[in-house]
């Protein structure tokens, strides 16, 4: 990967040109600076006031052109995290006529995709903050293709993980940092800027305490694609289903412990009849795990950041989440929310140590590891005494931390019993995807009404199959139609088998009923319902 932007050769004399005409253009999607991604044509970058620069000339545009709502709070955010102070973009404006006065401006050729990381020495936030929301950015706008120059803003250097960002585009990611050694006042020929939210399932709890996300859009399917390109560039290639089965224990090695690894290993090997592994960050590469994962049959693991990994987890696995003393696995579900995600295909488990004695905790570390020494004595020993952690905003709230980084000795008869309860034979049988295809609308709606004296009236629907179903292979097919008087805002449901039907309870007549119908493949697929059907008995 080549670091240095001179790889298109451009004619500099006729850029400037460009950049002194034209001046700067943006056209953004998005209605709110939550959901914005903008995409610019000459968007300039100060690195001495470390500011963007939007250069107004006769032809430049801004759309949305917001005016000073442009401030409040923002243009956009620049991470994938929502609404967050720290995160978010904006511009100076500036004549196109400035720039006699400033620094030759250096031009950036690749197309480039500015965004910032959210944290990436955390694995969790890496792939759910980051990696997805560029992998899909980039399969959003066709001009982000794989010679896409990544520029992340956050101002953090590369961090740990730095080679998985390397995976998203052929060219060297930039850090804010290295724009000072490419020229005092760089501009971008074209550039896009912010991430999709799109993949994103989780709030981290900076408003309201941590949670799935209210309006979750992403399946099963979408992580599985990023996840089988991200195999294809880490040269892991899916084993055969016909190798040996075995469980993972992700363990962790700092801390958070599980102080018995070697019994609940064997534990596992025994009730499960499958050879089971360790594996961890510090003693593991990244593909290496990634191998490893994608063949099991079951993840083990505290809770934790190292349990993002599940999405490499084949369909059909089961996922084992241990949570320390106190700390209630509904309130804190990354993972349980990954792990169910519609068409992820994985079973989900947590486990608790709800045993006093079977945990350790570490009262005198630092603050960020858990330790809370530097409290008032009774704030102390409150929390020593409590037996939940009540539900908090992140991310330093002491009780939390404190007992987030307890070491744990699992109590294996307990853990067996609740993996029992979900997984009763071998696990891993690898379902087969059922697919999960919907009804389109009914067809040729029509009803005819008949009345038999004064109060009795009947009223007969018919309809045909959605026009898809011949190309569908579907276990059931079933109609439901509600039944309506108009102007009333109750209705009558019916589920029904055929595609018509002779109604007559609670039908009168000389009334004008509203009939809606729908079709249901396999019990919980519903179809939309066709045209209301307006029927006078
Ligand atoms: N980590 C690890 N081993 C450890 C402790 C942490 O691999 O013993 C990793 C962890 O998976 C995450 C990062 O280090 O990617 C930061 O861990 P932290 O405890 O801060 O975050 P959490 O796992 O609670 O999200």
């Amino acid at each position: 990967q080549s670091q240095e932007l001179s790889q298109v050769q451009i004619d500099y004399h006729a850029a400037l040109q460009t950049l002194l005409e034209d001046g700067t253009r943006m056209v953004c999607t998005g209605r709110m600076h939550t959901d914005r991604i903008c995409r610019f044509e000459s968007l300039c970058y100060s690195t001495e006031a470390e500011e963007f620069i939007y250069f107004h000339s006769n032809s430049s545009v801004m759309l949305p052109n917001l005016g000073s709502r442009r401030f409040q709070p923002a243009l956009l955010d620049l991470s994938s995290v929502e609404d967050h102070n720290t995160q978010y973009f904006n511009f100076v404006e500036l004549p196109a006529a400035a720039l006699k006065f400033m620094p030759k401006p250096v031009f950036v050729p690749d197309v480039a995709l500015i965004a910032n990381r959210f944290n990436p020495d955390n694995l969790m936030h890496v792939f759910h903050d980051d990696l997805l929301p560029i992998y899909y950015t980039m399969q959003q706008f066709t001009d982000l293709d794989p010679e896409t120059r990544l520029f992340f803003m956050e101002g953090w250097s590369e961090g740990v993980h730095f080679d998985l960002y390397k995976l998203l585009s052929n060219k060297q990611p930039l850090l804010r940092e290295q724009l000072k050694t490419l020229g005092r006042l760089l501009c971008f020929t074209k550039s896009y800027v912010g991430l999709s939210k799109i993949t994103t399932w989780y709030q981290y709890g900076f408003v309201q305490p941590q949670g799935p996300k209210a309006n979750i859009l992403v399946s099963g399917n979408e992580i599985r694609q990023f996840t089988k390109f991200m195999m294809q560039k880490l040269n892991v290639s899916l084993e055969e289903s016909s190798s040996e089965e075995y469980i993972v224990v992700f363990s962790r090695t700092i801390n958070r412990l599980i102080l018995n690894e070697a019994e609940l290993i064997l534990a596992l090997a025994q009730e499960f009849q499958m050879k089971t592994i360790t594996v961890s960050l510090e003693e593991h590469s990244f593909p290496d795990i990634v191998r490893l994962i994608s063949n099991a049959s079951m993840l083990v693991s505290m809770h934790g950041a190292q349990l993002v990994m599940s999405l490499f987890l084949p369909r059909g696995a089961t996922v084992v989440e241990l949570f320390p003393y106190a700390i209630n696995p509904e309130h804190y579900t990354p993972y349980k929310t990954l792990a169910t995600l519609p068409g992820m295909d994985l079973q989900y488990i947590a486990w608790q140590n709800t045993a006093r004695e079977d945990t350790i905790t570490y009262p005198d570390r630092p603050w960020d590891q858990g330790g809370i020494a530097h409290l008032d004595k009774a704030e102390q020993e409150r929390i020593i005494k409590s037996t939940e952690v009540p539900r908090h905003l992140c991310c330093r709230n002491p009780e939390w931390l404190f007992r987030a980084y307890q070491d744990t000795k699992v109590d294996i008869p307990s853990l067996i019993h609740v993996i029992r309860q979900t997984v009763k034979s071998k696990p891993g049988t690898k379902k087969k995807w059922s697919g999960s295809l919907y009804p389109g609308k009914v067809r040729d709606a029509r009803c005819q009404a008949s009345v038999q004296g004064t109060s009795e009236a009947r009223l007969s629907v018919s309809w045909q199959v959605p026009w898809n179903l011949k190309y569908l292979k579907v276990r059931e097919v079933k109609y439901e139609v509600w039944i309506q008087e108009q102007g009333e805002n109750t209705y009558m449901p019916y589920i029904l088998s055929h595609q018509n039907h002779t109604f007559s309870e609670n039908i009168k007549p000389f009334t004008i009923y509203l009939v809606w119908i729908r079709c249901i493949f396999n019990k919980n697929l519903l179809g939309p319902f066709a045209d209301v059907l307006l029927c006078s008995t």
